[in-house]
């Protein structure tokens, strides 16, 4: 078999239907600006919402903890021993989510494709909404179980859905997927309607907050508390890596839920736990969030938001304004493309978002905003958006 032949092939087709990713290298550190491709750009393609990916005291709080817990953690936390900071920042997670206990992963793509399998299986139905982040997704195929795709965010269809599947099979235990606020359009699940409809039938809710934490809710701990649903949703997720700004994942719940974890979610037992520093720096991110300089950056954040609403309101897909991810809607891919190149020549990059990631001709350019940046930078963004457009 010749292999490269074959892979070679398939990047061609890749290529021709404007579906090839190629990476851009990027000489520094994340921030309002980017070194990409040795010029420095204005970045609107971070998830950092709050600009804390290079805050010094997250830096400083690594720093401490690598001269204590080293670099490298030897091994999986069930082997070598679980490093104080991993506990402790489970700890701090649970009461910052209001849940009993939390679960730390290595990224919040093996906290779904460990966890969502650890707990549902063959036999069980998954329901899930059309624009779910794709390691929901993975982590419902690796299941094994049945998955019904209700349309995005219709509450209506999901309950037909629901009640077909109860009459299918009443014993079938039943998990409803979704995102608080959803990653690629920024638009927001109606979470009490889905608690509702999850207590009605007899489900269990698992929330992705990916992009609502550090962004909605007290303290930035998500549109879950925010609603004061807490307590009546069974297993939370999220990332450690977008407005917290290090790397990690987690799922948060019940004592019970965190113990059976441990034992049965294969991205946290076959896995090296990350770097203790990891934690630390997050904890310190969490510390922040809490405090007055968080609210501060919140503030900033929400009237960048404001800000972005108004000014680029005639591109953007129905939904989107009320978080900091704003998709310019430019529906061919091919188009997309151009549109992202042509922005760079003009020293700002927005990333085209492609299939699979959204939709076949849904195509576009992803703004996402961040507390670091200044007012003046969306009023360049719009004037070059009404350039090209
Ligand atoms: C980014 C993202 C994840 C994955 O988190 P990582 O820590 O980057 O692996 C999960 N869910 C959603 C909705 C995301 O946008």
């Amino acid at each position: 078999m010749n292999l490269d032949e074959i892979l070679a092939g398939e990047l061609r087709r890749l290529d021709e239907h404007s579906l090839r990713r190629r990476l851009k290298e990027v000489g520094g550190a994340q921030g309002r600006f980017l070194m990409l491709e040795g010029r420095r750009v204005l970045n609107f393609s971070g998830n950092d919402y709050l600009g804390l990916a290079n805050h010094p005291a997250l830096l400083q709080a690594a720093r401490e903890s690598m001269e204590l817990y080293g670099l490298g953690s030897g091994a999986s936390r069930l082997l070598s021993g679980t490093q104080t900071p991993h506990l402790a920042l489970e700890k701090e997670l649970a009461q910052w989510k209001n849940t009993e206990a939390s679960l730390v992963f290595s990224s919040g793509y093996a906290a779904a494709t460990g966890g969502i399998p650890a707990l549902a299986g063959p036999g069980d139905v998954l329901f899930l909404d059309k624009l779910c982040h794709a390691c929901l997704i993975d982590g419902a195929r690796l299941s094994g179980g049945r998955i019904r795709i209700f349309p995005h965010g219709d509450l209506g269809r999901l309950e037909k859905l629901l009640a077909s599947e109860q009459r299918r099979d009443p014993e079938a235990r039943r998990w409803i997927l979704t995102e608080s606020v959803f990653s690629m359009d920024g638009d927001l699940a109606d979470l009490p309607g889905l608690v509702e409809l999850k207590e009605k039938y007899g489900a269990a809710l698992v929330i992705d907050e990916a992009h609502a934490v550090g962004v909605f809710g007290p303290d930035g701990s998500g549109r879950i508390r925010e609603e004061g649903l807490e307590g009546r949703v069974e297993v939370q997720m999220g990332t450690l890596s977008k407005a917290a700004g290090v790397a990690g994942g987690y799922l948060a719940g019940s004592t019970v839920l965190r113990e059976y974890l441990v034992n049965r979610a294969r991205s946290f037992v076959f896995s090296t736990a990350p770097p203790a520093a990891l934690a630390d720096a997050t904890r310190e991110a969490l510390r922040l969030m809490g405090g007055e300089e968080g609210r501060q950056r919140l503030t900033r954040l929400r009237s960048l938001i404001e800000e972005a609403r108004s000014l680029l309101g005639p591109w953007l897909r129905p939904g989107s304004g009320a978080s900091p991810v704003f998709p310019v809607q430019v529906r061919d891919e091919a188009e997309a493309m151009r549109l992202c190149d042509w922005l760079l020549e003009r020293g700002v990059y927005i990333p085209g978002i492609r299939y699979p990631t959204v939709p076949r001709k849904q195509a576009r350019l992803r703004v996402s905003l961040s507390a670091s940046h200044q007012p003046g930078d969306l009023v360049r963004l719009r004037e070059l958006l009404e350039e090209a457009m």
